[in-house]
């Protein structure tokens, strides 16, 4: 099986000219908000390296910076609240409350377990009454597939989550509260064709559990964080770069979601996407934080910061954290 080396991938941004390609900024429309580590489960694949011992939260100041920002930036559409487990932050509701009162459209990105953990049990009703998106992790629909990659008794709460969501409206039709369920591969290689894997979902949670959902978005695992380590230890860094590689899909590259996003961190920094962030390669030329620009659209300008990584987005079909690109 062929394997690059780590310093012979080719630099992306030559890939990109390679094949005739310059990718700038689009204008923006997603704000994606990092509200910090802190998650009561702790996956292997996990690219923020989150956990139940992380202390890294968005505090009350930050929060009111990134208020003020999307208060001063009407072309953002839409606002996407990530982590970590983002419910877990005392000033997430805070959040989605100036975003509903701003007509944005709001995504959580839900580990769905959170949503049984004490003190929670009215949250997945708050996100319902703001008409809050739901994006939810499940690799698999099988337990031992989804314990195997996010830990043990992982599955059964997972379940009884997504049947409470699917309870208040969520992932039926006409509710307009969408229910859309993540998978990423379980090991060193590229996700199925989404189209079909959502097929097989749809069929076997309907069948075992009763459960409905929107859709499935299919992610590449990146290779960095808690993934990369497991590549390293297991030997693997160089086939999986390769396979990236070999898939590099220019039609994909012409979708990234850094064109049209901006990723917010816990403490404030500007980066181009949740993967830059948490490799600390700043947006643009150089580290910037909310408080040193004026709105979000400042931002448009601003170079991409690209590396290695990037071949995780642009192999096969795309990946982005709304799924597959193409
Ligand atoms: S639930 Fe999400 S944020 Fe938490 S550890 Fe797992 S992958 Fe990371
Ligand atoms: S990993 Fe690279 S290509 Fe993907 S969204 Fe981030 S900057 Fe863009």
């Amino acid at each position: 099986m062929n394997a690059v080396s780590q310093t012979s991938i080719p630099d992306f941004g030559e890939s990109l000219r390679a094949n005739g390609l310059s990718l700038g900024r689009l204008p923006l429309e997603i704000l994606q908000i990092n509200v910090g580590k802190r998650c009561n489960q702790a996956c292997h694949h996990c690219h923020v390296d989150a956990g139940p011992k992380r202390i890294e939260m968005m505090n009350a100041r930050t929060t009111a910076r990134v208020i003020e920002l999307m208060r001063e930036s009407p072309h953002v559409r839409i606002v996407d609240i990530t982590g970590g487990a983002p419910e877990l932050n005392p000033h997430f509701r805070e959040l989605v409350l100036a975003a509903y009162a701003l007509g944005k459209q709001i995504i959580d990105r839900c580990n769905l377990t959170v949503l049984l953990e004490p003190g929670q049990e009215d949250t997945a009703q708050f996100l319902a009454i703001h008409g809050v998106g739901v994006v939810a992790s499940l690799p698999c629909y099988s337990k031992a597939n989804v314990e195997k990659q996010r830990g043990l008794n992982v599955f059964g709460p997972s379940i009884a989550a997504l049947q409470k969501l699917n309870a208040l409206g969520y992932g039926r039709a006409d509710s307009g509260l969408e229910l859309n369920l993540v998978y990423n591969p379980g090991g060193a290689f590229l996700p199925p064709p989404q189209a079909a894997l959502e097929a097989d979902y749809r069929r076997e949670l309907g069948r075992r559990f009763g459960i409905v959902f929107n859709q499935l978005y299919t992610i590449t695992n990146m290779p960095i964080s808690r993934f990369l380590h497991a590549l390293e230890r297991d030997g693997e860094f160089g086939v999986y770069m390769q396979k990236l590689l070999d898939a590099f899909n220019p039609q994909a590259a012409l979708g990234v979601m850094c064109r049209n996003l901006v990723s917010v961190s816990w403490d404030g920094q500007l980066y181009d996407c949740d993967f830059n962030q948490m490799l600390e390669l700043p947006l643009g030329d150089r580290p910037r934080t909310i408080w040193e620009i004026a709105h979000l659209g400042d931002l448009e300008r601003e170079p991409i910061a690209f590396a290695s990584h990037c071949y995780g987005c642009t192999a096969g079909p795309g990946s982005s954290c709304g799924g597959a690109l193409t």
